[in-house]
């Protein structure tokens, strides 16, 4: 029987072991239906999850739906929104049960002296311009203002087909102001001319993807695996999709047969009782779908499709540890 000891030499064992303690159960909160800005392909708001539901205003209820939140096993809160930090009331009910994460863009600092140690992840979606084209301000020259060293924030970067070939551009202002970096593709929810993949701009970025990993070594927090699954679309001779996607909130997940998928994951709306159907848009076509957790959930949850060669096996593993790390389940 192959096993993860007799695919693996003892760096490889004691990194898979360092991971395999973990036992991540994740989910995802709306924490409102509001935003600061309003970026042109935003999920939240193309697909009308604004509209349905209102979010619960009493911080109390938060309370105790994140207390029975936690008696379901849930282990990791993320919370997205909406802009999140515009309730920090809401933000701080999570942070004081559970192990928390915030996205955020950045505009508003989320005060250390309240959170000290919860990770925070500021979208960006590109250079000033690219932007000031699509959310209407250089929301960096904000953020970075705000967070400019934190040791517990990292930068989610939206690339879209008009970044390929300088992206570096953008990894190298998050590396000056002292901050990690992780990688996403644009879903262009939208349909905004000119932000739709083609296989030749995908190819092209996952070579850029891989050689910035190599050089900024100390920046991004990736892997080149990750960089194929995503730009491909493809694991192990298989296509993501609504068939394969692990993201898909439980108790609405009707598939069979039901493919791997992340335990007990819901997404909730701000309401707290209306469930989505996944981690992004229910009107997005899971053919077109880039998002970037999903695909590394994606490859996480197929841990023994991977146990069939050492090369396979490690590719899994480094999935694992980035997600790990952009978590702070274990350290940069
Ligand atoms: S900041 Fe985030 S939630 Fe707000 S409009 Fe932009 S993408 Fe949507
Ligand atoms: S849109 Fe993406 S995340 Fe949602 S179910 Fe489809 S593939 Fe999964």
């Amino acid at each position: 029987m192959i096993t993860a000891r007799s695919l693996l030499d003892d760096a490889w064992y004691e990194r898979y072991r360092r991971i395999s303690a973990l036992n991540i159960r994740s989910s995802i909160y709306d924490v409102t239906d509001r935003c600061n800005l309003r970026c042109k392909g935003c999920f939240f708001f193309s697909s009308g999850e604004h509209q349905v539901a209102k979010q619960e205003p009493d911080v109390d209820e938060w309370k105790g739906f994140i207390e029975r939140e936690k008696e379901r096993g849930v282990n990791l809160a993320i919370l997205i929104g909406g802009e999140p930090t515009l309730y920090l009331d809401r933000v701080a009910a999570f942070y004081e049960r559970l192990p928390t994460f915030c996205a955020t863009n950045g505009q508003i600092k989320v005060p250390r002296e309240r959170f000290p140690d919860m990770m925070v992840g500021i979208s960006l979606w590109g250079t000033p311009d690219d932007e000031k084209q699509l959310r209407g301000k250089d929301t960096f020259a904000v953020s970075a203002a705000n967070y400019t060293g934190d040791p517990y924030t990292y930068y989610l970067l939206t690339i879209t087909p008009t970044q390929i070939g300088r992206v570096e551009e953008t990894v190298r202002r998050i590396r000056d102001i002292g901050v990690k970096v992780h990688f996403q593709l644009l879903s262009n929810d939208e349909g905004a001319d000119g932000f739709s993949w083609d296989d030749t701009q995908l190819t092209e970025l996952r070579h850029e993807m891989d050689d910035l990993l190599e050089r900024y070594r100390d920046t991004v927090i990736s892997s080149r695996y990750y960089h194929e699954i995503v730009t491909t679309g493809r694991m192990l001779g298989r296509c993501f999709g609504w068939e394969e996607c692990p993201s898909v909130s439980e108790p609405v997940d009707d598939r069979s047969p039901q493919p791997k998928r992340l335990i007990h994951f819901i997404r909730w709306a701000s309401d707290l009782h209306t469930i989505h159907r996944c981690c992004t848009s229910a009107t997005r076509d899971c053919a077109t779908c880039k998002d970037g957790a999903a695909h590394m959930s994606w490859v996480m949850v197929n841990k023994r499709a991977h146990m069939r060669s050492t090369e396979d096996f490690q590719h899994w593993i480094e999935v694992y540890e980035m997600f790990a790390k952009l978590y702070r389940f274990i350290p940069w």
